[in-house]
């Protein structure tokens, strides 16, 4: 991996929740439980995983849209989690998010020659009206947006030219790393496509560094070059892209991979689902959280999480792999 600009350590976030009724009790739910990467300057790292695994709430974490509960977040060695706000203004502007929904992050009322003129008016990025306009319609070029954008309002777009203005937004302040939470997974795959290769040429040109986050290991695995593989809040697998995906060696990351859609019509329906339900975060399996759903299960793995073990370039938290547990 290249110089590490982002290194997470730790990482925690619970949710109480009240259930039950009419006597409600209270739960914890472990949203992210001892999360731990580092990301190199220029590299794209996904997260990937099913509904409800933490993987959002991870990228909200980093980024502090939500405050995490625990563990450190250090971006070029800056604690971005006790940041005092002048410190954390200056990496809101370095760090940026693109959401799944562009269209519920935009003014409805805001034309977007102004949602994107805005941020650069609040961090000083630009002098005068003109220079500002010459960046906004500099920005709508490279996303692929024919200037007279700048004077429509949102619900003039499709979907897809949603997500662009919104990758604009996110460029707007010439960000360093941008994590991206399920940025095509609401657009068609035709699309989607479009959108991707959009991501990519904006990263080789600009030296973007991503956080990719994504439920469909097929997506990530061209955009990325490592991933980290989520359930129920904790990373199960880490290591490059290529081989987690011709290789995986975790049994759930193995499900992801084989449920991936693949891009010949003739092949699709023809691939094994993702067996069972996800348990709720509210209330995970004893021992190691995929136990209900592996097809490997081992009485031990009902007693005891495994612990992260190396192999290679990989890290794998499964008793597959001869751990000791915690
Ligand atoms: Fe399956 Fe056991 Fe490995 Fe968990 S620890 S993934 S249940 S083999």
């Amino acid at each position: 991996m290249k110089d590490t600009i982002l290194s997470v350590r730790g990482l925690r976030k619970h949710f109480t929740a009240s259930r039950g009724f009419p006597r409600a009790t209270t739960v914890t739910i472990r949203a992210v439980d001892d999360v731990s990467f580092d990301v190199g300057a220029g590299e794209s790292f996904g997260i990937v995983g099913e509904s409800g695994c933490g993987k959002s709430t991870t990228g909200r974490a980093i980024l502090r849209l939500i405050e995490p509960d625990g563990g450190t977040v250090r971006y070029r060695g800056i604690d971005v989690l006790a940041a005092p706000p002048g410190a954390l203004r200056d990496l809101r502007r370095r760090l940026q998010i693109v959401f799944q929904d562009p269209y519920s992050s935009l003014n409805p009322r805001l034309k977007v020659g102004r949602a994107l003129a805005e941020p650069m008016r609040v961090h000083g990025l630009a002098k005068s009206a003109d220079e500002i306009d010459a960046r906004v319609r500099a920005l709508l070029d490279e996303v692929g947006l024919p200037p007279d954008s700048a004077d429509r309002f949102p619900h003039e777009f499709s979907g897809g030219q949603r997500q662009r203005i919104g990758i604009a937004r996110a460029l707007a302040l010439e960000p360093e790393l941008i994590v991206a939470d399920e940025p095509v997974s609401a657009l068609d795959v035709s699309i989607q496509a479009q959108v991707l290769e959009l991501l990519r040429r904006l990263q080789a040109q600009r030296g973007l560094s991503f956080v990719f986050i994504a439920h469909d290991l097929g997506v990530v695995r061209y955009f990325c070059q490592r991933l980290a593989v989520m359930y129920l809040g904790r990373i199960v697998e880490m290591g490059p892209a290529a081989d987690l995906f011709s290789d995986p060696l975790h049994p759930y990351t193995r499900m992801l991979r084989d449920a991936s859609p693949v891009p010949d019509p003739a092949m699709r329906g023809r691939l094994p689902r993702i067996e069972g339900e996800t348990p709720s975060p509210a209330a995970p399996p004893s021992g190691c959280h995929f136990h209900t759903r592996c097809p490997n299960v081992m009485p031990v793995c009902r007693e005891r999480y495994p612990s992260a073990v190396e192999i290679g370039t990989r890290q794998v938290s499964c008793h597959l792999y001869g751990t000791s547990a915690t």
